[in-house]
């Protein structure tokens, strides 16, 4: 049963020079030079995390 409409809450950290993004579910992107890569990562993650389809089945 889920209480939330999104379990796939994402966020960007920064780190030094770096940025990487970071979900609730455990999920952890790599990290980008640039922040605005993390947030696509992030992005990315929660649409594929939340539409099993779209993570490209064989
Ligand atoms: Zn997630």
């Amino acid at each position: 049963m889920h209480a939330e409409a999104s379990p796939h809450t994402t966020t960007t950290t920064e780190r030094g020079s770096f940025a990487l993004a970071r979900c609730s579910c455990g999920w952890s992107g790599p990290a980008r030079r640039s922040r605005d890569r993390a947030r696509t990562d992030a992005a990315d993650h929660s649409r594929t995390a939340t539409d099993p389809a779209a993570a490209g089945e064989p």
